[in-house]
């Protein structure tokens, strides 16, 4: 028989797929020692039992019982006794944590009569009374279905009468009030009574936990966090402990390490005199876990000795959830802690050093999206005046934006264009879809445990929270900074995550340590053989953290398979590209070198009457080219320099149809006549006016049509190799034909490209020879590969037009028109433009190499489209068994990371997500 219930000390880490991550770390704790309160978990499997049938699983029931029977035993008390009640909390826990999401009820089993006998057992009604308002409040709203703000109004209406800045200033006759009113609201609201029978309490609470997978907050997390929608939720039964029993009791968020920036040692907040959310929901301003050293040295000694065990035995950062009651410290969860990326880095560089992790797993715990984020520019305060406001710098980055104060105006401004910032008192799940669409989100309350805080860490977001001086209205739209400015919605304000700093306006960004650390390049070359000093200030400014991803890489260097180009038209491109570690140029294209001034020539080119007129604009172009060549391949001495032929159609080097018709019209109009070359130009546009460009007359048609061009372009690439072969160096220009379909275009063009460097060689008197290799960019390319590959001795996917031709849209067209709905209904899971499309575009590729390989098993296969930077595809890159891939210069530093990051997953180091 299926089994659906776990005792706590039955379970462990291993079991996060049935028990969930919050109730598999709960038994791992129990399992290690540590103080849990006991208690039990029903699987993911109850869950998704319930969800499909919308029933109970057979035999669910009894498990439950048998496995309260055993609590209560232990505790010597039965759930809700009226003389002295056993309490528990229900709560949720997937198998990946979705921090806030889903729902926890605390205090199951207080009643009208229990609530007298928790309080004579306790000392405290109004220590009962406080419980049992939660009780009402959270199973009013998260069972019977009450709006919280209701059971909200309704708390601070209280206050208002009674005078007090917050809850611990009611006593347990306000306390008892609440109940009664909350219990009048839940009537009014639902035609029900609020549950008496604690049995029926916890069975309702179970499965309002289950049905809470399926709410709306949950599944637009879940979408962007692509966590699949038929996992299912644990739940969790566990007996509760209170810190909320006076002045000695409290409850806290702590991290093993500061996730903001991965520091070492003890961080987070705790709140006196609290239960449960209380610390999260900046309801009452934290203080700093180091103070709790001075109220309660014993808990907090504990507490340290506790963490230390977590991190020793996890190996990485752990987050975890605490209550003290009466000075007794009880851990109530834990987990691999979420981070910035700038901790990310740092941590795993400590843990490796600290000997807890090895270096291939150091290098599994950083990503390429954290090194980009770390690559993008920091505000330049050096321009600025003095910040409006300072909060605490909980997720770093700098952001400038429009104030908006309201989730759904962040959405609606974000979806027009606008950049925005969202400002809060304290944020809600409720502002989940508002924090998405901002640039970066900026609260007055709490700490950096608060919601906004630990969501926008999550997203990478720009945050600053609990900015006290900063008194925001949001109902009337504004907030004051202490100095008196007024800033309304709609202002821009700039700010800055990593230092908790707001400013008044735009202010300038300057480029990032990180960025300028790999835009100084590679040690050898900078540091020669003084024996590698740090190379001036920019090293010395945030030394660990550049140390820190300088390890990454060289590690990811080390073990990575895949050599990482770039894809540059300029020599300061390949400069550039080279210092961030670029093996090569993986795609120079050529066309971008036929606009400014040399347009004319093209024109003459495409205008030409005769052979001879064309043969003279191509002879004009052919110095320019050789010039451009030469300094490419100067910029990358020794490293491979793909060249690719000429690829758009060629209407794109003429002037534009209407702008021409105009100019002619004009001047008849004023009764004189247009100029020849104007009419000649209109109709050769005219003429070579198509429908659908990207798929007419382009690539390698172009030089089968044109007579000269590819010979031309041939010529100045073996020119400018001759020319660097005299002048010493080592030019490895490989020629590259784009858009080939069939392997006749090929050896056309290649017969042509070979006589001309021959020609070279013999006229140069230095042997000049370069590899000829095709784009594989259509699916006609891809499927007959094996034929391309006896006349192309590499190929290079081009994953853009791959991808354009493989689904039948164009880029331009459709991602304005319908990809946003495409992402929305989930037909995409991410942009194909982005991320490869691994089952179509994929399988192309996968043929394209196969049948390559076998025709020709020495073919180099590397990949050219803006997919070569993209993490996830470069690992699918690695997967097919590429040689390289090229990217744009500024993604060279996260394809390498990537690449050797696939290396380790292949030989399965790394670790779990
Ligand atoms: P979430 O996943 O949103 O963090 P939790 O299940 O962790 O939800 O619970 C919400 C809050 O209630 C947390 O602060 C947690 O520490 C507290 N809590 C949960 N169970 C108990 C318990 N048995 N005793 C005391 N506090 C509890
Ligand atoms: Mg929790
Ligand atoms: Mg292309």
């Amino acid at each position: 028989m299926a089994r659906y219930v776990y005792d706590f000390t039955e379970g462990g880490r291993d079991m996060a797929d049935l028990l969930g991550g919050k109730g598999s770390n709960l038994a791992e704790m129990t399992r290690l020692g540590l103080p849990v309160p006991p208690g039990f978990t029903l699987t993911t499997e109850a869950c998704r039992v319930f969800l499909s049938t919308g029933s109970e699983p057979a035999g669910l029931g009894e498990e439950l019982a048998a496995h309260l029977s055993a609590v209560e035993g232990a505790a010597g008390r039965l759930l809700g006794q009226p003389d002295n009640p056993l309490l528990l909390s229900v709560r949720s826990g997937a198998r990946f944590s979705m921090p806030g999401m889903m729902e926890t009820i605390l205090d199951i089993g207080l009643n009208d009569e229990s609530v007298l006998g928790l309080a004579k057992v306790s000392g405290s009604d109004r220590f009962a009374w406080d419980s049992y308002r939660r009780l009402v409040q959270m199973f009013g709203s998260t069972v019977m279905g009450v709006d919280p703000a209701q059971f909200e109004r309704a708390l601070i209406l209280l206050k208002d009468v009674r005078g007090v800045p917050d809850d611990v200033h009611l006593d347990a006759g306000d306390l008892a009030q609440l109940v009664d009113t909350y219990k009048g609201l839940i009537h009014v609201e639902t035609g029900e009574h609020f549950p008496q029978a604690p049995a029926e309490q916890l069975r309702r609470s179970v499965l309002a936990v289950f049905k809470s997978w399926n709410g709306e907050r949950a599944r637009l997390y879940r979408r962007r966090e692509h966590i699949p929608d038929d996992l299912g939720t644990a739940v969790n039964v566990q007996r509760m402990v209170f810190g909320n029993l006076g002045p000695d009791s409290g409850s806290g968020v702590a991290f093993t390490r500061n996730p903001a920036t991965g520091e070492p040692g003890l961080y987070g907040d705790y709140l006196p005199n609290a239960q449960g959310e209380d610390v999260v929901a900046g309801i009452r301003n934290t203080m700093p876990l180091t103070d709790l050293e001075r109220l309660d040295p014993r808990s907090y000694a504990r507490l340290r000795a506790h963490t230390r065990t977590l991190e020793r035995h996890y190996r990485d950062l752990c987050d975890i959830e605490f209550t003290i009651e009466h000075g007794r410290l009880w851990m109530l969860q834990t987990r691999i802690g979420k981070r910035t990326a700038e901790a990310a880095f740092a941590i795993a560089a400590e843990l490796a050093d600290e000997g807890l992790i090895t270096p291939d797993e150091s290098l599994a715990r950083v990503s390429g999206d954290g090194l980009a984020q770390l690559m993008f520019p920091r505000f330049d305060t050096s321009a600025t005046g003095a910040p409006l406001a300072h909060g605490l710098p909980a997720s770093p980055g700098a952001a400038v934006g429009a104030v908006v104060f309201h989730s759904p105006d962040a959405v609606r401004r974000a979806t027009a264009g606008e950049k925005v910032v969202l400002v809060r008192q304290e944020t809600t799940p409720d502002d989940l879809p508002g924090m998405i669409a901002a640039q970066a989100v900026l609260t007055s309350r709490g700490g950096k445990t608060s919601h906004a805080a630990v969501v926008a860490r999550g997203m990478g977001k720009v945050c600053v929270c609990g900015a006290e001086e900063l008194a925001v209205d949001v109902e009337t739209g504004h907030f004051t900074a202490p100095d008196g400015t007024v800033v309304e919605e709609g202002a821009v304000i700039s700010v800055d995550g990593s230092a908790g700093a707001v400013y008044a306006g735009a202010v300038p960004l300057a480029d990032s340590e990180v960025m300028r650390f790999l835009e100084s390049g590679p040690d050898d070359e900078t540091a020669g053989d003084t024996g590698g000093e740090p190379t001036g200030d920019v090293h010395a400014k945030a030394p660990w953290l550049i140390g820190a991803v300088d390890r990454a890489l060289t590690r990811a260097d080390a073990v990575r398979r895949l050599e990482v180009r770039a894809n540059a038209d300029t020599p300061e491109d390949a400069a550039r590209a080279r210092r961030f570690g670029a093996q090569g140029i993986g795609l120079c294209r050529t066309e971008h070198m036929f606009l400014g001034e040399r347009r004319k020539l093209v024109e003459e080119m495409i205008l030409a009457r005769s052979d001879a007129e064309r043969d003279r604009a191509l002879a004009a172009l052919l110095p320019l080219q050789r010039q451009d060549f030469a300094g490419i391949l100067k910029a990358m001495d020794g490293l491979p320099v793909t060249i690719r032929l000429l690829d758009p159609p060629l209407h794109e080097f003429l002037p534009d149809r209407t702008d021409l018709s105009v100019r002619i019209a004009t001047a008849e109009a004023r009764g004189g006549l247009p100029t020849a070359n104007d009419v000649d130009l209109l109709a050769a546009v005219n003429r070579m006016h198509e429908e659908n460009p990207m798929l007419g007359l382009r690539g390698v048609r172009l030089g089968l049509v044109i007579p000269g061009l590819v010979a031309m372009q041939a010529r100045a690439i073996g020119e400018a190799v001759a020319e660097r072969t005299r002048a010493g160096g080592a030019p490895r220009a490989e020629i590259m034909v784009p858009l080939v379909g069939d392997v006749r275009e090929l050896r056309i063009v290649r017969r042509a490209v070979k006589q001309v460097l021959d020609e070279v060689s013999s006229t140069a008197g230095v042997p000049v020879t370069c590899p000829v290799g095709t784009m594989i960019e259509l699916p006609r390319a891809a499927l007959t590969a094996g034929r391309i590959a006896e006349a192309a001795e590499f190929f290079s996917f081009g994953t853009n037009d791959l991808t354009q031709t493989t689904w039948g849209f164009s880029r331009d067209d459709v991602e304005a028109e319908f990809f946003s709905t495409y992402l929305d209904k989930g037909v995409f899971p991410a942009s194909p433009f982005e991320t490869l499309d691994r089952d179509g575009v994929g399988r192309l590729i996968r043929i394209g190499v196969a049948e390559g390989r076998a025709a020709r098993p020495d073919l180099k296969i590397g990949v050219c489209g803006e997919h070569g930077g993209d993490p996830g595809s470069v690992h699918f890159f690695h997967t097919v068994g590429l040689d390289y891939v090229s990217c744009s210069p500024f993604r060279v530093p996260v394809a390498r990371l990537e690449a050797g990051r696939a290396a380790l997953e292949a030989t399965d180091v790394s670790d779990s997500r």
